[in-house]
């Protein structure tokens, strides 16, 4: 039966004056919109860690903005350099990969989830385990993990919120007490930059062009896949775990003014949406002040000037990607972790010029296909299983582009 974040057993809605908050990711393109929501709300808000991976200075500059208690950086070399600047802040140091898990085991109201990609897995388990809610950017950890990530969740009792526009308009359109009268959930999709490409065409783009959304500004890893129409398929499986929608019951609708976010489908026929500009700080301050709405200055949207909004289905031909997650979906969660994982090192090997545009779905199809005959049915029983096949995915994924490289050259 569809869920809604709206309901969690034997917890009351937490709408505290002050919610204390830990933040992700938070030099990334999702944790500067979270930065900007709170410091426009100073005394709503109380910010205990922040962490990024490689932007050191960014990252100090932050801590001392949000007036942060503990800054860790992931990359241990640049220890040194963050402790320099924020020394004398009172602001608490510390590096390594180990170190951002560790900040996620401390207790606060909300964790803003906004790592990219499989790394934001162990960290937002670590605040799930310690009693956070989560605001759930890291759409891939979910992706990664599956049915284990709820189970955490459900064990500790926590709030999973999701911050992923199509989601958060969804949980925003999922009327709690009516969750058995769901019918579908649709997300919606931009189409991205080559909505109107042909394959010939598709096949000659470079990275530049693939990084520029014609709606989004968001971080380059999300912006390829939005490219590639993997994001889309990223999301079903999201949709899937946050609602617990089967995949037969879940659409996908390109729109291409991203106006209309999503919507749920009920059985007396309404269809409940959400609206809005294409703002992250829209949903992530829906997600920071839950149940309460907290105040933006993001535009408003003005739909008289808008004046059409269109809708068409998906091109499964011209975007394979989508299809190859649906299936992932329908085959369960040892094949979404291996999506996740070869799309991951697909995605950066198109960033660094190795791969073409076309190659990206083409490998995780090859990936996926591959792993069908080796690890196919794995099962998750402790997060070290879903590590393992994450880390098994992405050495056959780099293998495959090392092969068809070389084959090439
Ligand atoms: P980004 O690349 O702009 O930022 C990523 C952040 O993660 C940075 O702070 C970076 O330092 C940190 N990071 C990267 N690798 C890390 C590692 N190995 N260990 C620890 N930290 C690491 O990405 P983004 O666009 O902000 O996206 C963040 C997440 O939110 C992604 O999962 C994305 O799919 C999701 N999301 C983003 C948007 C958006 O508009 N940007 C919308 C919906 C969902
Ligand atoms: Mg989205």
């Amino acid at each position: 039966m569809v869920r809604s974040p709206a309901i969690v057993d034997g917890r009351p809605s937490g709408s505290k004056a002050v919610r204390t908050i830990s933040l992700f990711g938070a030099t990334g393109s999702i944790g500067r919109s979270t930065a900007d929501v709170i410091l426009q709300h100073r005394d709503s808000f109380a910010v205990e860690v922040v962490t990024a991976q490689s932007r050191v200075e960014e990252l100090a500059e932050l801590a001392a903005q949000l007036g942060a208690r503990l800054a860790v950086i992931g990359d241990p070399a640049a220890y040194e350099s963050l402790r320099d600047r924020l020394a004398g802040t009172g602001i608490a140091v510390a590096a390594g990969p180990a170190a951002i898990v560790e900040a996620a085991s401390r207790p606060v109201d909300l964790v803003m989830a906004a790592i990219v990609g499989a790394a934001g897995l162990e960290p937002t388990l670590a605040a799930i385990d310690a009693g956070a809610d989560i605001a759930l950017a890291n759409k891939e950890c979910l992706v990664c993990a599956g049915a284990l990530f709820n189970r955490r969740a459900a064990a500790a009792r926590v709030r999973i919120l999701p911050v992923d526009s199509e989601h958060n308009a969804i949980f925003q359109s999922l009327d709690a007490a009516n969750v058995a009268a769901v019918e579908r959930i649709t997300v919606t999709a931009s189409g991205g930059p080559f909505r109107t490409f042909s394959l010939d065409e598709m096949r000659r783009v470079t990275p530049a062009q693939a990084l520029k959304h014609p709606r989004w500004s968001m971080g380059p890893k999300i912006s390829i896949d939005s490219a590639t129409m993997m994001n889309k398929g990223l999301e079903l499986i999201e949709a899937h775990h946050l609602f617990g929608i089967e995949s037969e019951r879940l659409d996908v609708l390109v729109h291409p003014q991203s106006v209309v976010h999503g919507f749920v489908t009920y059985a007396d026929g309404s269809m409940v949406a959400q609206l809005g500009a294409a703002d992250m700080r829209i949903p992530i301050s829906h997600c920071l002040g839950w149940p309460n709405r907290v105040a933006t200055a993001t535009p408003r949207l003005d739909l008289a000037e808008l004046g059409t909004l269109t809708f068409e289905k998906p091109d499964l031909h011209r975007f394979p990607a989508l299809s190859l997650a649906r299936q992932a979906l329908e085959i369960g969660d040892w094949a979404t972790n291996i999506l996740n994982a070869a799309n991951e090192v697909a995605v950066e090997a198109f960033l660094a010029g190795r791969i073409e545009f076309l190659d990206i779905a083409a490998t995780v199809e090859a990936v996926l296909e591959q792993a069908g005959k080796t690890v196919g049915g794995t099962e998750f029983n402790a997060v070290d299983t879903v590590l393992a096949l994450d880390a098994e995915g992405r050495r056959m994924a780099a293998e495959m582009i090392e092969f068809r490289g070389r084959r090439a050259g």
